[in-house]
């Protein structure tokens, strides 16, 4: 388990306690004041501020040590993620009440590409996006979410496991969780500074694969897939194994072996293999 879920899983995973989705907590005003102005503020800066780290710390790669712990210290209480293999992610779609589909913020950022691959959610009969006037960018014309239900969800998600897509769950001002997103690393803020800056603002799964050594044949479909770097292939017996320290447990190269020789288990069974 995670230090979220030790911290508020009240002896679940964390994502699964529906104490987290709580329409309550919007009366936090820094909760509001927050997504309010999470897209202009925080996706859009966090774009600029990742792009001008990875900058410097090809100058001066000793300036990550003395920034990395105060930034995920702050990440973690503000805005932080956690990769959800495809099943839980259907888990959580069961105990909310109502999703929207939203514009991918980091993809707008990144390249002012719309792709709507992010999903509000809720498990009151309204969710943050309802009553909070959201600042898009400044763009209204992409304001309008979508609202979909459960199931439609659902199927567009499995179709985005398909394409090899991440799902992660994010805060906004740690326990509240409120969207699920489906990310790759190009464009992904989270993916660029947790795997590229290797600044974390993103928990690894409670899970992480393993591959059935008589089942593989070698054929490394799933090393094209994984956006972690976690599969290595070996010439020598011709079989794949996963990289324990690398794996984020998302789950996606499993629907890409025709062997169906991947599988996830417990992260816990791994000492080695931490959260970070
Ligand atoms: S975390 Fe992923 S899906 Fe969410 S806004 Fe960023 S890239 Fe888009
Ligand atoms: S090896 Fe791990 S990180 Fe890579 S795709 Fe499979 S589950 Fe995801
Ligand atoms: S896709 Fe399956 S069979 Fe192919 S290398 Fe990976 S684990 Fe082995």
């Amino acid at each position: 388990m995670c230090e979220f879920c030790t911290q508020h899983g009240e002896g679940k995973k964390w994502y699964l306690n529906v104490k987290n989705y709580a329409t309550e907590l919007l009366n936090d005003p820094k909760r509001r004041y927050m997504i309010k102005n999470f897209y202009k503020e925080v996706v859009e800066k966090g774009n600029n501020s990742i792009t001008r780290l990875e900058m410097t710390f090809q100058r001066n790669p000793k300036l990550l040590e003395r920034i990395k712990e105060p930034y995920i210290k702050e990440m973690k209480s503000m805005h932080f993620g956690q990769v959800v293999p495809l099943e839980d992610i259907i888990q959580i779609l069961s105990i909310c009440n109502t999703t929207v589909r939203l514009p991918c913020g980091c993809r707008w950022a990144f390249n002012k590409q719309e792709a709507r691959v992010c999903f509000g959610i809720s498990f009151g009969l309204s969710g943050w996006y309802d009553d909070l006037d959201i600042d898009y960018f400044g763009l209204p014309d992409v304001a309008q979410f979508d609202r979909m239900d459960k199931e439609q969800v659902i199927e567009i998600i499995k179709k985005l496991d398909n394409q090899g897509m991440i799902h992660s769950i994010w805060t906004f001002q740690t326990p509240f969780i409120g969207a699920i997103c489906n990310c790759e690393l190009k464009s992904c803020l989270a993916m660029r500074s947790t795997v590229g800056l290797q600044m974390p603002i993103m928990f690894k799964a409670e899970e992480l694969a393993e591959i059935d050594a008589e089942k593989c044949t070698g054929c490394q479909e799933c090393s094209h897939v994984c956006q972690f770097n976690a599969i290595e292939y070996s010439e020598i017996d011709n079989k794949s194994q996963i990289n324990a320290m690398n794996c984020f447990g998302c789950g996606v190269c499993r629907g890409f072996c025709p062997e169906e020789a991947i599988y996830l288990v417990e992260r816990r069974t791994y000492p080695v293999a931490s959260s970070f």
